[in-house]
């Protein structure tokens, strides 16, 4: 099966709950940005004063942007509810 054909059997059920918090705060003065170019989904957008624009509904929950982060406190990072998120289909 293609790569395109795998993705294309995954289903983002997006939770009203987002599962990742950003602090724009505290990503104010982070140097490096470094969940903008890590995040394999683009969901990361810096803003004009500093900070980041976050969009939880597209996400791996690969966790990259959770380790990368070097900003204390700047990512809240849970999984979301039961049901909600991706979800892999096979066949
Ligand atoms: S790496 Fe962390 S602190 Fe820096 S901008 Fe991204 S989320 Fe914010
Ligand atoms: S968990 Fe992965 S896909 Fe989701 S926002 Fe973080 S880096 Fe991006």
């Amino acid at each position: 099966m293609s790569f395109d054909d795998r993705m294309a059997t995954v289903d983002f059920r997006v939770g009203e709950r987002a599962h990742i918090m950003v602090d724009s705060d505290v990503c104010r003065s982070c140097t490096t940005k470094a969940c903008v170019t890590a995040c394999p989904a683009n969901l990361f957008a810096p803003t004009s004063d500093g900070g980041i624009l976050f969009n939880y509904e597209q996400c791996f929950e690969c966790g990259t942007c959770y380790m990368i982060c070097n900003g204390e406190n700047a990512i809240r990072w849970t999984y979301p509810d039961g049901g909600q998120g991706v979800v892999f289909r096979r066949g």
